[in-house]
């Protein structure tokens, strides 16, 4: 079989099942990565799987540990790595990834407006608790009235 040019892998939209999630948050714990929501440059605010980490080394330990366990995902994850700096430590993600799933350690409880399904941070001020309606909705509502 002849080995074929990178450029001419054709990438989809890959979202693992719960199984390989598992594994994956397994051996990111393992490595000392946190499982993180991110969208990077040219995604438009897509989401997809990220990874923090302090050091490559703890990221090539998790690749060997997940090859070692189940070398798809592992081929996955290593044709679509993408890497940002961020401040001291690293973000590896992967934009063909779908997030689906996952679970971000950083993440805030979320609520969502009954009325325009935005999301918002449960207990910050964007929203108003009694009735559960961002801001924006609001003062939409007391503009109309
Ligand atoms: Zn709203």
């Amino acid at each position: 079989m002849r080995a074929q040019p990178r450029s001419n892998i054709i990438r989809t939209q890959v979202t693992f099942k719960s199984a390989e999630r598992a594994l994956i948050e397994e051996y990111a714990s393992l490595c000392n990565l946190t499982i993180t929501r991110y969208s990077g440059r040219s995604m438009y605010g897509q989401y997809c799987l990220g990874l923090d980490g302090d050091s490559d080394n703890d990221f090539a330990k998790f690749l060997v540990e997940v090859a070692n366990n189940n070398v798809a995902i592992a081929r996955d994850l290593a044709n679509d790595l993408t890497t940002d700096n961020m401040g001291l430590g690293y973000i590896y993600y992967f934009p063909n990834i779908a997030f689906t799933g996952f679970t971000d350690e950083n993440d805030d409880e979320l609520g969502e407006c009954d009325d325009c399904g935005d999301e918002y941070v449960l207990g910050s001020d964007d929203h108003d608790p009694e009735t559960g309606i961002c801001n924006d909705c609001t003062n939409r509502k007391a503009i109309n009235v």
